[in-house]
């Protein structure tokens, strides 16, 4: 349940993050408008077959609100990556940068194939609630073995998002993670247009790891529907993140911080 303040920090947060599309849309023409969205790109890492995985950022380096957004973890399912390259032509709202990887399982991206070149699930090799498992959910010799998922820890831990959203397909709802914020995941859901689901916690995900590390911030999968995403769904995912993005600093955010009295 969100209150009425809660309501109203929502729909401002739509709205800072529609007139950041409105000014990333007309950089194309010659009004001098807004300056462009800054951004910066670094190799955070590299995957077993020796492939950088790249950040992009968008907006301002020290902005106190940093909302993480991963393109694909999954080889399998990759239309996250049209979303996060969307994002590096929207304008993050003020205070906020956006810190975008296309590709977290890039060799998988590759090979289309749900693991790393290792065979292994990612998203299930991070060392919280770990267990050893095989075939196409194998969880790795031990917890956090791939190199993607330290280059994915070192990131996280350096920047402690707000907010991390993981895309994933394709079950077409946003989830319900436990120790995220729910308002912000039902504003992202609304803004989506997706519904909201509730998933048992499954072992090892990026999810679960980071509710841990970085209690009272909000880590969830968006899982996207099958299939490639048409550019007005691309869109709406983009506004969704740049809502959630505008408001995570904002009163939803302080008040979820205050729900979360032990966080650092
Ligand atoms: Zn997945």
């Amino acid at each position: 349940m969100r209150s009425r303040p809660g309501r109203r920090a929502a729909r401002a947060a739509e709205a800072a993050a529609a007139a950041g599309l409105a000014v990333a849309a007309s950089l194309g023409s010659a009004a001098p408008a807004a300056a462009p969205p800054s951004r910066h790109g670094e190799t955070v890492g590299h995957t077993v077959r020796g492939r950088p995985i790249r950040l992009v950022v968008v907006g301002d380096r020290g902005a106190a609100r940093r909302v993480l957004v991963v393109g694909c973890i999954h080889g399998t399912e990759r239309a996250g990556i049209a979303v996060t390259r969307a994002l590096r032509g929207a304008a993050a709202p003020a205070g906020a940068a956006l810190l975008l990887v296309d590709a977290l399982n890039a060799d998988g991206c590759a090979a289309g194939t749900r693991g790393n070149a290792h065979g292994v699930d990612l998203n299930r090799n991070f060392p919280v609630g770990w267990r050893p498992l095989s075939g196409i959910y194998a969880s790795g010799p031990r917890p956090g073995s791939e190199p993607e998922t330290s280059a994915a820890r070192r990131l996280v831990l350096r920047e402690r998002p707000d907010v991390t959203i993981w895309l994933h397909q394709h079950m077409d709802r946003v989830l319900l993670d436990p120790g995220a914020d729910r308002a912000l995941i039902r504003t992202y859901a609304r803004v989506a247009g997706m519904r909201t689901r509730v998933l048992a916690p499954l072992p090892g995900t990026a999810t679960r790891w980071e509710a841990e590390v970085l209690p009272g911030r909000s880590a969830f999968v968006v899982e996207l529907p099958a299939g490639r995403l048409p550019a007005a769904a691309v869109a709406r995912q983009v506004r969704a993140v740049l809502a959630v993005a505008a408001l995570s600093g904002t009163s939803q955010g302080a008040l979820s911080r205050l729900r979360h009295p032990h966080a650092p």
